[in-house]
């Protein structure tokens, strides 16, 4: 089975289970204890991964809240930061991932007001629209900086500057950024950032929230209470060998992110050319010139993306979103640009990783061609 579904996971890099390996076994203490040897050499170990991630993101080790991934990540910021301001509005995106867009549905639930600043076809969010959505009570504008399911990155430096020319703070869910794009605190200018492990070859339950550390500090309400981790941001035991790993991932990525930008968006350009060919009425989803290379979405227009996925037995693709797939309804993302619900459940989203070769790559497009042949044929 070919693997082309990297946004929705990726292997983890032997080289970061190597890493992970020792954390597991010989220093497998709780990196809280602070009364003896196994204690300190499990907190060392969190120590040095945290002084390696912030050193990378251009962050200072202290701003960084580590978490069982993004979901938590994007859920703490959120809410976190919602539940401990007198403000009550809340402006995000329309092509924002669930785990930002049901939280702040929670929010609305609980009061708060929520703008989502809808996309045009582009699949890139105008930063004026947003800033027009902006009111004197607004506590938060939340903007991912590249989308899950279409990969168009949004223009988040701007969003950043234009929100706190008028004093509001800024949330970026940068789960799929790692590894595509640079991802650096300083440079998108935004005041806290999501990150999950296992979208970049780290281990999966585990992520990142970074909180810009200013006067008067931030306040975040937490949302699980126990020993005081991580500042008090997150209770419960560190996942020491997770957060080793994402920091060997994290390192790895960014050492890659050149080379392997350029030979992604070579196989993706191929990939593109290829089921044109097959399919002549192929839609691009998103602006293909402001894409991450690894990512294309296509809609097959006429054909169910269900019936198409069910024919390819030998490749692993999604419909339009893996997050969505529980729950079958047309994606929402591709709703935000404009598609009709039959042409939206028409896409296929088609991901990239380091491992995907020019071999992979071709004999994709060959299953893809000939699923296609017989769907129309039938
Ligand atoms: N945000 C984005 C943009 C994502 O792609 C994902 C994973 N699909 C998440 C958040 C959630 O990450 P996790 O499931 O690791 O918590």
């Amino acid at each position: 089975v070919i693997y082309l579904d990297y946004n929705a996971t990726t292997p983890v890099d032997p080289q970061v289970l190597q890493a992970m390996l020792p954390a597991f076994t010989e220093h497998f203490g709780n990196a809280s204890s602070r009364t003896h040897a196994y204690g300190w050499a499990a907190a060392a170990l969190v120590d040095q991964a945290r002084t390696t991630l912030a050193k990378l993101l251009g962050a200072n080790p202290e701003e960084l809240v580590f978490t069982s991934g993004a979901t938590e990540a994007n859920n703490l910021a959120i809410k976190g930061l919602a539940r401990s301001s007198r403000k009550r509005h809340i402006v995000t995106t329309a092509i924002e991932h669930p785990a930002v867009l049901e939280a702040c549905d929670s929010l609305q639930r609980e009061g708060f007001t929520v703008t989502r600043v809808p996309v045009g076809k582009s699949g890139v969010v105008d930063p004026e629209a947003v800033v027009q959505a902006l009111t004197d009570d607004t506590l938060l504008v939340s903007v991912m900086l590249v989308n899950n399911e279409i990969g168009t990155i949004q223009p988040v430096p701007e969003v950043a500057r234009l929100c706190h020319q008028r004093g509001v703070l800024v949330h970026c869910d940068a789960t799929q950024a790692p590894g595509k794009l640079e991802v650096n605190v300083q440079k998108l200018g935004v005041d806290l950032l999501s990150l999950s492990a296992h979208k970049f070859y780290g281990p999966k339950g585990v992520g990142l929230l970074y909180v810009r550390r200013q006067k008067p500090p931030l306040r975040l309400e937490p949302l699980l209470h126990g020993g005081g981790q991580e500042g008090g941001l997150r209770s419960g035991t560190l996942n020491v060998p997770g957060i080793v790993g994402m920091a060997k991932a994290l390192e790895l990525s960014v050492a890659n992110l050149e080379e392997e930008s350029k030979r992604q968006a070579a196989l993706r350009d191929r990939l593109r050319e290829k089921l044109l060919e097959a399919f002549p009425r192929l839609l691009e989803n998103g602006d293909a010139s402001q894409k991450v290379p690894n990512t294309l979405n296509v809609s097959f227009v006429g054909l169910d993306g269900g019936a198409l996925v069910a024919s390819l037995p030998r490749l692993a693709v999604s419909p339009a979103s893996a997050c969505a797939t529980a729950k079958p309804k047309p994606s929402h993302v591709l709703l935000a640009l404009g598609r009709t619900p039959a042409e939206a459940n028409s896409a296929l989203r088609f991901s990239l990783g380091r491992p995907t070769t020019e071999e992979e790559v071709e004999e994709a497009a060959a299953m893809v061609a000939e699923a296609v042949r017989k769907l129309t044929r039938g």
